[in-house]
């Protein structure tokens, strides 16, 4: 998965984070709004009406966001379905982009690690994670699905607790 693959593109996305996601009126966003409820200010053609104003509107959370490339990965995988057309549809696409977004973000912090100075055993580690989230036949809703329910995302974050342990206690000599 190259980094390019990491990146959003809401021109190839019908707006799964704007109605997949809840979230809580704060300082980051002006209303509340729960899962799965389409953003009033989501378009017809799923693009954010707001998208220019944001931040003056109290959307800075919105504006945060970073599906890191989930979001046009799960359309693409998912051709043919939209969550306006029913229930089902929009639960699946749902589903799979929370756990495709989980896998993304373990790219990434794995491949940010590729900076970080680990020992021998801790780099084999990392390639086999890289490997586990990166499959040769690429990821299917029904295999994200499985990954997401696995023990495999705890004990992911349990390794890079422990790895980030280490080289903070190298660090600073504790
Ligand atoms: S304000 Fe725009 S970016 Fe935020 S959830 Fe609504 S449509 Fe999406």
């Amino acid at each position: 998965m190259s980094i390019d693959s990491l990146r959003a593109d809401c021109a190839r996305c019908t707006g799964l984070c704007c109605v997949a996601l809840a979230f809580d009126a704060s300082a980051s966003f002006s209303f509340d709004k729960a899962a799965g409820e389409a953003c009033p200010h989501l378009t017809n053609d799923d693009a954010c009406g707001v998208h220019d104003e944001l931040c003056a509107r109290g959307l800075s959370g919105c504006a945060s966001y970073d599906c890191l490339g989930a979001g046009q990965h799960v359309t693409a995988m998912l051709p043919g379905l939209h969550w306006r057309d029913d229930e089902v549809s929009a639960r699946l696409l749902f589903d799979t982009f929370r756990a495709m977004r989980l896998v993304h973000e373990f790219v990434e912090l794995l491949s940010a690690a590729a900076q970080l100075p680990l020992n021998e055993d801790e780099r084999h580690e990392r390639d086999a994670w890289l490997r586990t989230l990166q499959p040769e036949e690429g990821w299917a809703a029904e295999t994200l699905s499985a990954f997401e329910h696995s023990a495999m995302p705890l004990q992911l974050r349990a390794w890079l607790a422990r790895v980030g342990a280490r080289l903070r206690a190298l660090q600073f000599g504790k």
